[in-house]
């Protein structure tokens, strides 16, 4: 290296700041200065963060605008030049800030100054190091089916970047498979990272890793304390984890010898990141994936028609495991229609009905509610008052067991009143169910069947999900009833019957999505009957069994319904069939909010075959009292939604608003579209 004053380093600031930032190496120092190294950097006033990004000859500033760096924090670099192209090619792509994004691969503790970058001392507490400190005991491999091999083959005869869409029923052995595949990486010296949606997932995958693999399984989750997520990241970093666990922001991580991604339930709207920097963690994998030459899997047994779309069109190779892996057979489905039958407390003459015959031969019920709560809202019998949320364009929802009135948007919460609010009437009824009421009435119902109910109140206490599941699988709870907590992933071998309480919601949703969602949500809760030996039924409640959507469903299984639904997204223009990024707004009033994006759409620069749609209030307007609206921007290609995007969002910052507003763009939407 030559003399270090000959150079420019630009740095990712921690700071909200779309830019990179110019300052020139120490004056003093002979220390090597390499990209991907911690500094602290003279800020405005203060001093903050960074990390070296590039190290460019010159700067586009002149000198006298150049000040060196404050101090370089590390001796070695934390993150490599692929590292850093990775993070700031996912600032870009989803518009995040540089600094935003690089310190994201980083645990918390080294987001600061005033830390080293040793390790942290082992404790007990950590799960990674538990999880290595389990003996992986031998045990009999399943003799793959056809299906599994073929799929495992396909993907072992293709080398370097490939991406699969791994299109197997529940039960189908798509997690087989991943061991499989992971072992031979492993095997060949490679490290694999493994996403997931949901922490409730984890545990569950991770005794199962650990007990095949002959490595490390490191996890890193938000709810695990910043000490375990930080030795879990070093031993990954460091080598010594073959295999790393980890929800949306694991995808971040750096992984020196990634050879394998596999994003499973891919499908699952928690992949994307729904505040602050919207990232879709499962199209980031795709995009690490190619960066690092590798195969990725995308697993699910409802794929997004997104990536039902790239298999269609070649991008994606399309492997399918049609049916249940070893003996397990695919449940039945059956509709109860709710207009022609007695109905008590949600539950329908039909479901109560093969409940009592499930139940007296010993088998296990499981019934799906997505409402927790007593009941959606209270009303006054007297004058038909309606307990709003004072905050929110929503109702609140009466919480028996806590006694409160609750907003499930913005945490508002009141005391049950005794009197109406309104006319002071003492005729005050809840209305319709959540998971608290059909509990209370199966309990007078069936007294002998203990009840498992598992929902977000049920389960506030650190463990008692994996309780409630362990037990659950144990058999102890002859009836389940849960929240979609309950749909994802668990494996209950003892359900037989599966009663869906209703889905109509998502018939007549907003969101162009909702049907897609309902599809999947219906075909995930289904999957959890009859996983083992026994054969299951699936019973749908429903008031519209004549929707199109719901029979291609019943009739022709989840590929029937995506095929006609991706029909309708095609004559739509609707995503997959084209792009999307959303501008959205939220302000004191309504009339801020859709002013400014008034604004916006006047500064637009030329669309060409691009459209702006709206200004219009979001599908829930007030929501914690703030008013909310939104701009759709809608193209053909990524590329021209790009395009207009960084021409565009320069402007925007540049407008003039009330500080009190708020605006953000999130590309490739997901919710409130
Ligand atoms: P998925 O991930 O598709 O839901 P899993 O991989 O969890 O499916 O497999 C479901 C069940 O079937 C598991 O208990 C698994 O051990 C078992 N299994 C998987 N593949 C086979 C096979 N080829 N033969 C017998 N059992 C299998
Ligand atoms: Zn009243
Ligand atoms: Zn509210």
């Amino acid at each position: 290296m030559t003399d270090q004053r000959c150079f420019i380093l630009q740095v990712a600031v921690a700071a909200p700041l779309p830019e990179l930032f110019d300052y020139l190496p120490p004056p003093q120092s002979t220390a090597p200065v390499l990209i991907g190294m911690r500094v602290l950097v003279p800020f405005g006033r203060s001093q903050r963060v960074g990390i070296i990004v590039a190290i460019a000859p010159a700067s586009e500033l002149t000198p006298d605008r150049l000040k060196p760096i404050t101090q370089l924090l590390d001796t070695q670099p934390l993150l490599t030049a692929a590292d850093i192209s990775f993070l700031l090619w996912s600032a870009k792509y989803y518009r995040g800030f540089p600094g935003e994004a690089v310190f994201s691969a980083l645990p918390t503790r080294l987001r600061r100054a005033d830390r080293s970058i040793n390790p942290p001392a082992p404790a007990i507490e950590s799960t990674a190091i538990e999880s290595s400190a389990i003996e992986s005991t031998p045990i009999e491999l399943p003799t793959l089916n056809t299906e599994q091999s073929a799929a495992i083959a396909a993907i072992h005869n293709q080398s370097g970047f490939n991406c699969f869409l791994l299109d197997g029923v529940t039960g189908s052995g798509k997690t087989e498979v991943y061991l499989r595949l992971i072992a031979t990486t492993l095997a060949r010296g490679g490290q694999v990272l493994v996403l997931v949606p949901e922490i409730g997932l984890t545990p569950q995958l991770q005794r199962r890793f650990t007990q095949r693999l002959n490595t490390p399984i490191a996890v890193i989750h938000s709810n695990l304390t910043a000490n375990s997520r930080e030795l879990a990241w070093w031993q990954v970093v460091r080598g010594t984890a073959g295999v790393l666990l980890g929800t949306r922001s694991a995808v971040f991580t750096p992984i020196p010898k990634l050879a394998l991604v596999i994003v499973d339930e891919e499908h699952d709207v928690s992949l994307k990141q729904q505040d602050g920097w919207r990232y879709s963690a499962r199209d980031l994998a795709v995009r690490r994936a190619q960066l690092a030459d590798c195969p990725v899997i995308l697993g699910s047994a409802t794929p997004a028609l997104e990536s039902l779309r790239n298999a269609q069109l070649g991008r994606y190779h399309h492997l399918l495991l049609p049916r249940r892996a070893g003996t397990a057979r695919s449940p039945q489905l059956v509709i109860a229609d709710l207009r022609t039958q007695p109905v008590t407390t949600g539950l329908s003459h039909a479901l109560l009905t093969r409940m009592e015959t499930e139940l007296n031969c010993g088998n296990q019920v499981l019934l799906f509610l997505n409402r927790r709560g007593f009941a959606p809202v209270l009303t006054c019998h007297q004058c038909n008052w309606l307990s709003n949320c004072p905050r929110c364009d929503v109702k609140l929802t009466v919480h028996r067991d806590i006694e409160r009135l609750m907003c499930h948007h913005c945490g508002f919460s009141r005391p049950i009143p005794t009197l109406c609010p309104d006319c002071g009437g003492t005729d005050l009824r809840p209305l319709g169910q959540g998971t608290e009421r059909v509990a209370d009435y199966l309990r007078r119902r069936f007294p002998d069947c203990p009840i498992g109910r598992i929902d977000r109140d049920s389960t506030r206490r650190k463990g008692e999900l994996e309780r409630l599941l362990t037990a659950a699988r144990l058999g102890e709870y002859p009836i389940l009833l849960g929240t979609q907590m309950l749909a994802k992933g668990h494996h209950l071998p003892g359900v037989t019957l599966v009663g869906i309480l209703s889905l109509d919601q998502g018939l007549h949703g907003v969101e162009f999505r909702a049907t897609e969602r309902m599809a999947q949500l219906l075909v995930q809760v289904a999957g959890r009957a009859g996983r083992a030996a026994r054969a299951g039924t699936v019973l749908l409640q429903t008031r519209y069994p004549e929707h199109p959507l719901l029979l291609a469903l019943l009739q022709q299984g989840y590929a029937g319904f995506a095929a006609q639904a991706l029909i309708e997204r095609e004559a739509a223009q609707l995503p997959p069939f084209s792009y999307q990024a959303l501008l959205r707004a939220d302000s004191r009033t309504s009339e801020t909010a859709m002013e400014f994006l008034q604004q916006a759409a006047t500064v637009a620069p030329a669309l060409g075959a691009a459209e702006l749609w709206g200004p219009a209030p979001a599908p829930l307007e007030r929501r914690a009292a703030r008013y909310r609206a939104q701009l759709l921007l809608q193209a053909p290609s990524r590329q021209i939604v790009q395009t207009v995007l960084n021409e565009w969002l320069p402007r925007v910052r540049d407008l003039n608003y009330p500080s009190q507003l708020r605006w953000s763009v999130d590309v490739d939407p997901q919710e409130g579209v």
